[in-house]
């Protein structure tokens, strides 16, 4: 099947379609035909399906990745960067179909669905010129006529593993780095928001990046995982997703010698001290918590509040979260959609049952909505014990835990307490305060006073086990590049 046989995005905006795989240069089915059913989160309606690979398609894609390699690997860097580049234009140029697909297949509003694809643009610009900075160093030498370079070179071909939370934003850091740095990609892209994926690598495809560079396929993940991450084609691995899949795959990519970016789940702490600008955190903070229904590695989950401000940010929180209104995110005044999938919502629900029963209050929310589509309503617990599951296990959802603390050394060792180290923030007027919370807290990102994560530039990752690498800044190139030691003395 030619690439025009898959039709543009405007075409498909309001019927959905079937979503195809991309091998070596060409649109296709699966080799078996099979497909998956794919449904609309806020009516539960199956809206399209996606082709289901099997061992001889990724066969296929390996063999494609590998010559795509080769062929990419010798394109100059300002070369790659043109094509990037273009890319990036068409991604804007058609993000408001894409966004209407995101939004069917996710279930976030369609703000926020257009905003992450014109955000994916930015990324994909910013790497394409980090590529063309990829300076190695020389080293002085201990004698004379002697060079010493230390080169980057691309890692090889890369496989990514992505999930649902955000189709496009999870793949195009990946991409984008991989393709800047001169490596090709198999990108297994989540399969239960698999069209908006397929239009970011349309966009590398329109653009005219080489047959085999970019591959993308769909189908069991763990049949995936276990086929790609061994095979000796494959060179570096990167997934985002849950810490106990991730230590699978870490654990698979060790036994075979692979590099490996890991981005993985949080739990993250936000601290507001006595005094803060408590209105300005508690609006802040509830628009984090509640951006694509909490369904974010990086949301703020556990809300530690000083006891001398405690009431007042309870207060103006709540107030913040019961205006927000939760509808199909194709609806203009939504500002929250459903819940990805029914796992979620689930989740959720217990999460909340156990707090209470351990004794924690309801402040907002705390319910589904309605009986059709995954929709719960912005829920805020307070005074929710240390031993309820959700102050300890990720909620991946719409939940915003409260609680007091007295001490700055309480606080600190409260926030490093979980093994998880993505995210945090705090709150305080005090410069001191600030730096001091700052340097104390395990985690591989901290913003004070606002929220500030996530710009292409800036490093995106976690520590413990939260996972290892970046996605962000020149940290996430250097994912994907070897360095290469030459010494060379004249003859
Ligand atoms: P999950 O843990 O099974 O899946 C998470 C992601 O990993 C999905 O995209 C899935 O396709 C993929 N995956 C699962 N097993 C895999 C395997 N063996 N090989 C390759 N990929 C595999 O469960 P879920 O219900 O989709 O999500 C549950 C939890 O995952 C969430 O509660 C959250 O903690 C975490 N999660 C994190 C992020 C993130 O941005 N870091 C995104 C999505 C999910």
């Amino acid at each position: 099947m030619a690439a025009n046989d898959n039709p543009m995005p405007e075409e498909r905006a309001v019927t959905y379609s079937d979503v195809l795989l991309h091998i070596d240069g060409k649109w296709r089915g699966s080799s078996t035909g099979k497909t998956i059913p794919v449904l609309d989160p806020a009516t539960e309606e199956t809206i399209g399906t996606v082709a289901h690979a099997d061992t001889a398609d990724l066969d296929e894609a390996l063999a494609a990745a590998d010559r795509g390699f080769k062929q990419w690997r010798a394109v100059s860097s300002v070369d790659r960067a043109k094509v990037m580049h273009k890319a990036a234009a068409l991604l804007r140029e058609r993000a408001d179909a894409i966004a209407v697909l995101m939004v069917r297949e996710q279930g976030k509003t369609l703000v926020e669905a257009k905003g992450e694809t014109l955000a994916a643009a930015e990324v994909i610009e910013w790497f394409a010129e980090e590529g063309r900075r990829a300076y190695g160093r020389v080293i002085p030498s201990r004698a004379p006529g002697v060079y010493q370079l230390a080169l980057k070179e691309p890692v090889g071909p890369v496989a990514a593993f992505t999930p649902w939370n955000f189709p496009i934003n999870q793949v195009v850091r990946k991409l984008s780095a991989a393709l800047a740095a001169g490596c090709s990609i198999i990108v297994k892209a989540p399969e239960e928001t698999p069209a908006s994926p397929a239009e970011l690598i349309r966009a590398f495809v329109d653009a005219g990046v080489p047959a085999g560079v970019v591959n993308l396929v769909y189908g069991v993940p763990s049949e995936i995982s276990q086929y790609l991450i061994p095979h000796p084609i494959i060179r570096k691995i990167s997934f985002t997703g849950s810490t106990a899949v991730g230590k699978q795959l870490a654990a698979l990519a060790g036994q075979h010698m692979k590099r490996v970016t890991m981005e993985l789940g949080g739990h993250a702490p936000a601290i507001v001290f006595d005094d803060a600008d408590v209105a300005t955190a508690a609006k802040i903070l509830s628009a984090a918590k509640y951006r694509n229904a909490g369904q974010v590695c990086i949301s703020p989950t556990r809300f530690l509040v000083q006891e001398g401000v405690y009431n007042q940010f309870i207060e103006q929180f709540v107030a913040g979260t019961s205006k927000i209104k939760v509808g199909n995110g194709l609806d203009k005044d939504s500002r929250m959609g459903p819940l990805a999938n029914p796992r979620r919502v689930n989740a959720i629900e217990q999460m909340v049952q156990d707090a209470t029963a351990k004794g924690a209050k309801v402040a907002a929310g705390g319910h589904r909505i309605g009986n059709k589509g995954y929709f719960f309503e912005p829920t805020v617990m307070t005074d929710v014990p240390k031993d309820a599951r959700a102050m300890n296990e990720e909620p991946f959802g719409p939940l915003a835990l409260i609680s007091p603390f007295s001490s700055f050394d309480e606080v600190a060792t409260e926030a490093n307490r979980l093994p998880f180290g993505l995210a945090s923030y705090a709150f305080t007027r005090s410069t001191k305060t600030a730096t001091a919370i700052g340097a104390a807290i395990e985690s591989g990102m901290v913003s004070i006073n606002s929220f500030g994560l996530a710009l292409p530039e800036t490093p995106f990752g976690g520590i413990k086990d939260s996972g290892y690498g970046s996605e962000g800044g020149t940290e996430a190139m250097d994912g994907y590049f070897n360095t290469k030691f030459i010494t060379q003395t004249g003859v």
